[in-house]
């Protein structure tokens, strides 16, 4: 388990809290209210912590892969402005 919580994949707040009912318990995003994992004995919550982070890191790759979109649409329009132009 990472001892540091990664900020909210959604809004990339880090007011991440853990918040504990009666019974269970969720990470949640203070700002955009997103809810992380389950949070119930002590493992399942370093689990939902590790859960958390993981999708955290998933956020990440999108982010790369709509850079790398973005970049293929560029360059498809580059590719129409010149053909009408030649
Ligand atoms: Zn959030």
């Amino acid at each position: 388990m990472s001892s540091k919580i990664k900020p909210c994949p959604f809004c990339g707040s880090t007011r991440i809290i853990a918040q504990q009912y009666i019974e269970d318990g969720r990470l949640k995003c203070e700002n955009c209210k997103a809810e992380g994992p389950y949070l119930g004995t002590e493992s399942e919550m370093a689990e939902a912590f590790d859960a958390w982070n993981r999708r955290a890191k998933v956020l990440d790759m999108r982010i790369v892969a709509v850079i790398v979109m973005l970049g293929g649409i560029v360059l498809a329009l580059t590719g129409i402005i010149i053909t009408l132009r030649g």
